[in-house]
């Protein structure tokens, strides 16, 4: 028998029309290169979504056009995220912080037909021209007296284009299965691979997202996401903080200034805070270096890498604030697991509940997960046994854009049974909080950022005194993770760590160089020949970098 219940779609322009009628006074306020301080309501903004998708349709933009953002967590950046996917095509957000190569890779591979780029981008930009064939205009996020100078062709100015339309707009409905956006992750080797998000996926991330346990979403909070909206929607925050009615604290550039953070926290009365664990060491260090405090901030949502202990002891013993850890990929929206107490648990010591903190958090309704062993066998969840990480459900890739999506499939990160490969390996203790131990795929995560392992060994063996190379990632106190380059030498040869940092200078970006060169007379090997990382892995246990 068939429901007779409508057969709505889930269409992210509906949380825009929710925000406006129920929420038409509530604030966002943003840090822009032209505006220390910009301030609107949702009123306001919704009527200058509309006009941007006016804007859109006189640049000539498609359904199912590609729009690429390169921009900072500010309202312009909020209004395309609106606009784009609610006229139907796809807001494509791109890390203006990646090597020029992949940031030319990435416009290219999603052929995107508009790039609306910061200010602080242009040069970045003026650098790629000769590389951007497809893209018809650039619009730059600024007011017409702040235009920069600039060579290339068919340049806006942001704020003149919306000024000339009206704001009558009708955001049309279609299939919720649309692609709605798009971000790359340069996760593994090779190029970045891009990941496609859908209207019903992006509206069923936020609505997991806003429950209790994950992030509290409410309209009685102040939310500062200071993970970048080029960066897996900046965890969901832009969406789901519409749909509650929360008020948005957008730092623009200002992300990792620990004194602009600390200022827009009290001046904006901000409860909730997400980022990354390197954002959160630079705030807690300007706190305690200018003796300053945050009173209102209650808790800080960590992930991307995991977070460590003193993060969540500094936060609770200086600041009375709760350290949230979740585990997720852009694969997976992100949201995959969040720290979240369960009832008994209430009387737990300090200690206990900083080990709880500790681990990656709890399955959210809407994602599945298991861990397996080497021949696929779903493993215990008993916090001991551990395995590769698999996980599903509606807002998890199925496949990557201009891949294969069948399962199975080489090039397609699903297995035949299904299940999202993540390439992270875990344990799951029995009350469900996920462990990560390890990971198969071979990339290190620096400050939130990916550096591929096999980039840096590849160049370190174009040297002529090296035999083999190998890179693992250790850990480091700010940045989490840095690049430990192990070296065996061609026999009889013999040169420095320095020789071999000097080597490298211009043959690596700045943050993919290692920070140290450690010599071996062998490495360990796989029975397939390949180095073991985890062999090696475990033989750098208690590696420490050098004092910088
Ligand atoms: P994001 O940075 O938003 O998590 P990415 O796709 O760039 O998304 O990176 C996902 C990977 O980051 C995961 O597969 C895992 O290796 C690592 N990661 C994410 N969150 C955590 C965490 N809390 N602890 C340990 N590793 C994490």
């Amino acid at each position: 028998m068939q429901a007779l219940m409508m057969n709505t779609q889930l269409m992210i322009s509906s949380i825009l029309n929710h925000a406006e009628y129920n929420f038409p006074d509530v604030e966002m306020v943003s840090v822009t290169v032209d505006n220390p301080r910009h301030r609107q309501n949702n009123k306001t903004f919704a009527k200058r979504c509309r006009q941007l998708a006016n804007v859109l349709d006189s640049l000539g933009a498609e359904f199912g056009d590609r729009i690429g953002t390169l921009a900072w967590n500010d309202h312009r950046h909020m209004e395309l995220y609106y606009a784009v996917s609610g006229s139907g095509m796809v807001c494509h957000t791109i890390n203006p912080k990646l090597f020029p190569e992949q940031v030319t890779y990435i416009i290219n591979h999603a052929e995107d037909k508009i790039l609306f780029v910061d200010v602080l981008v242009m040069p970045l930009l003026e650098a790629l021209k000769e590389h951007l064939s497809k893209v018809e205009t650039i619009v730059v996020l600024t007011t017409k007296e702040n235009m920069p100078e600039t060579s290339l062709a068919n340049v806006e100015c942001y704020e003149e284009l919306l000024a000339a339309q009206s704001d009558n707009y009708d955001w049309p409905q279609f299939d919720e299965n649309t692609a709605s956006g798009m971000c790359y992750t340069s996760g593994t080797t090779g190029n970045p691979k891009g990941v496609v998000y859908s209207h019903r996926s992006t509206v069923l991330h936020a609505l997991g997202g806003a429950l209790p346990d994950v992030t509290r979403a409410s309209n009685l909070e102040t939310s500062l996401p200071v993970v970048p909206m080029f960066h897996v929607n900046a965890w969901g925050a832009p969406y789901a903080a519409l749909m509650v009615g929360m008020k948005l604290v957008l730092p623009g550039p200002k992300m990792a200034d620990g004194e602009t953070l600390c200022d827009l926290m009290n001046t904006e009365g901000v409860t909730f805070s997400s980022g990354v664990p390197t954002i959160w060491l630079a705030l807690l260090d300007y706190l305690e270096a200018n003796k300053k405090s945050v009173p209102s901030l209650s808790r800080v949502s960590v992930g991307g890498a995991a977070c460590p202990r003193i993060i969540v002891e500094r936060f609770r013993e200086q600041h009375d604030c709760i350290v949230v850890q979740g585990w997720g990929m852009t694969e997976t929206s992100p949201l995959g697991t969040v720290f979240s107490l369960k009832a008994g648990m209430e009387d737990f010591t300090t200690e206990q509940i900083t080990d709880l903190q500790c681990l990656q958090g709890r399955g959210v309704f809407g994602i599945e997960m298991k861990i397996v062993d080497e021949e696929d066998e779903t493993l215990p969840w008993d916090g001991v046994a551990f395995g590769a990480l698999k996980v599903r459900g509606p807002w998890v890739a199925s496949g990557y854009y201009g891949l294969s999506d069948v399962p199975g499939d080489e090039d397609c990160p699903v297995d035949e049974k299904g299940w999202f490969q993540t390439g992270d390996v875990a344990a799951i203790t029995p009350e469900g909080f996920l462990k990560i131990t390890d990971r198969t795929k071979d990339v290190i995560k620096s400050g939130g950022e990916w550096i591929s392992s096999i980039d840096i060994e590849n160049a370190a063996v174009n040297h002529p005194d090296i035999a083999e190379a190998a890179v693992i990632g250790r850990y480091h106190p700010k940045w989490t993770e840095r690049p430990l380059l192990i070296v065996v030498l061609q026999p009889e040869k013999s040169i420095s760590r320095d020789d071999v940092m000097e080597f490298l200078q211009d043959k690596l970006h700045k943050m993919a160089r290692p920070d140290d060169v450690v010599f071996v007379d062998e490495l360990p090997h796989t029975a397939t020949g390949k180095i073991s990382k985890i062999g090696l892995r475990k033989t750098f246990e208690d590696y420490q970098f050098p004092a910088a």
